[in-house]
């Protein structure tokens, strides 16, 4: 039991001594609880209900972890082995829900960090879905198509064991991609012999929602416009960075322009390119050709474009309005965050999962500029795999203009959420109202549930 007697500090950090006792090592992992801890602590300790069922210890518990070994045969026939996991974090409110990642610097730390977040954000969106997440440390860059498909219908081999339309749906994540997806399913339908939705993400052709794979990048400029909109303002005609080149940085990219901002950066994990010019919608559709088909490096855009390529760095020293980190987790450190605030950048939306270490998020909060978690402003993406599960119970796909309309609505609903929890005199604190925001229905349905 908590000594109500102490400062909400103090009670955290002897919280954060527990939980890392209990899981050592897993940096990743203590950093999302922590993040969460701090801002939910004070509403719990105001709600004798939550203390008294142990309610952030049992939430920062995984259901459970599995974790198998995938073997697999490459082009040359030699045998490879990697590491696969799901981490089934909290069915609370609906059937697990959550990204395969498929990355050499996959862990189960990582996992977590993941499948924890995964929870908050689920019910951010309002739809019945509980939080989980997996993958591999299997690195695609540089297989052959076949190898892939090899490694996925091992992996699903395993896999399908654990999940199931009404038990946990995977998705995409970094490095699965449609064509993974592809294998993954088609892997599934073999050995359960049956056609449901397991998974989304899914190709049209076979059971896919339109506006999936835009669902995350547009979703993130939904949330930042709301922002704006907010204090009286909108998003066009600013001046926009963006990191990654993958499905989020694509589209955030994409709605960016349709809603008239100037996006002026992009990049991978060989640097980014500067242009000042700005990405326009053909030099878009070559970065996706480049990524999707090609499977080639950014610096062929500088190269191709004249413009500047930063080599081995991110865009954060790139003077902009407005950032959308949307490549992987970690990528903002604390100077990286002080350097956009001093060149002018007002607003941040997190299309990546926790794209901003702790000090990174201590100099956008202190700043006071506008600062969206992942949590929230990347839950479109989930959001329209939830739609994308709906269409396949109920066998009726829905046109474009109808998904993006939801999406757009559930984008609002979020914002609405952050704003009920998170406004004070001065201003809306995002993350406190995300955080408080999604952790209220979980922690509801696991107090109706009983000690389970
Ligand atoms: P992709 O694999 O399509 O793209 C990832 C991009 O990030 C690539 O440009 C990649 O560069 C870059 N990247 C990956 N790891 C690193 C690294 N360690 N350092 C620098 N650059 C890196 O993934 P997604 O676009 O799907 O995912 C991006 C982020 O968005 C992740 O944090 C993911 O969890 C999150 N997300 C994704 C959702 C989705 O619907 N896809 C939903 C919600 C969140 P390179 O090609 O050189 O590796």
């Amino acid at each position: 039991m908590w000594d109500l007697d102490e400062s909400t500090g103090a009670i955290v950090d002897k919280f954060m001594i527990g939980l890392k006792r209990r899981n050592p090592g897993e940096n990743e992992f203590h950093q999302a609880v922590y993040e969460v801890a701090g801002s939910v602590m004070p509403y719990i300790l105001d709600h004798k209900q939550y203390r008294d069922a142990y309610i952030l210890e049992r939430m920062t518990e995984p259901d459970r972890v599995i974790s198998f070994r995938v073997c697999w045969e490459d082009d040359k026939g030699h045998i490879r082995a990697n590491r696969g996991y799901r981490v089934q974090f909290n069915n609370a409110i609906g059937p697990y829900k959550g990204g395969l990642r498929f990355h050499p610097s996959v862990n189960l730390s990582i996992l977590k960090f993941l499948g924890f977040e995964q929870t908050f954000k689920n019910s951010l969106t309002t739809l019945p879905m509980g939080g989980g997440k997996g993958g591999s440390d299997f690195n695609p860059k540089g297989k052959s198509s076949r190898e892939v498909m090899r490694f996925c219908q091992s992996f699903m081999a395993t896999l399908y064991n654990h999940i199931g339309a009404k038990r946990d749906v995977p998705a995409g994540d970094i490095g699965v991609g449609g064509r993974e997806i592809g294998y993954l399913f088609g892997q599934y339908k073999r050995l359960a012999n049956e056609f449901t939705g397991v998974l989304t993400g899914k190709g049209l052709s076979y059971g896919g929602s339109l506006i999936r794979p835009e669902a995350t990048g547009y979703g993130c400029v939904y949330f930042a416009n709301e922002m704006m909109k907010h204090k009286g303002e909108d998003i066009s005609g600013k001046v926009c960075v963006v990191s990654g080149s993958g499905n989020v940085a694509q589209f955030t990219v994409e709605k960016l322009l349709h809603l008239g901002a100037k996006p002026v950066s992009m990049s991978d994990s060989g640097g980014s390119i500067y242009d000042e010019n700005g990405i326009t919608e053909e030099k878009l559709a070559f970065i996706k050709d480049l990524k999707n088909n090609r499977r080639g490096r950014i610096k062929e855009y500088a190269d191709k474009y004249g413009c500047q390529y930063l080599e081995g760095q991110r865009p954060w020293g790139i003077k902009c309005d407005a950032a959308f980190p949307c490549a992987t987790q970690n990528e903002i450190c604390g100077d990286d965050a002080q350097t956009l605030v001093n060149n002018g950048c007002r607003m941040v939306s997190e299309g990546a999962n926790m794209p901003t270490d702790m000090p990174g998020v201590n100099v956008f909060m202190k700043a006071q500029i506008l600062y969206a978690p992942s949590k929230a402003a990347n839950a479109g993406g989930v959001a329209t795999s939830g739609l994308e599960m709906t269409q396949n119970a109920t066998a009726l796909p829905w046109t474009r203009e109808e998904v993006d309309q939801k999406l757009l609505g559930i984008m609002k609903n979020i914002h609405g959420q952050c704003v009920k929890y998170g406004e004070s005199g001065s201003g809306v604190d995002y993350v406190k109202g995300a955080n408080v925001a999604g952790f209220v229905k979980v922690a509801d349905a696991m107090l109706a549930h009983g000690a389970v």
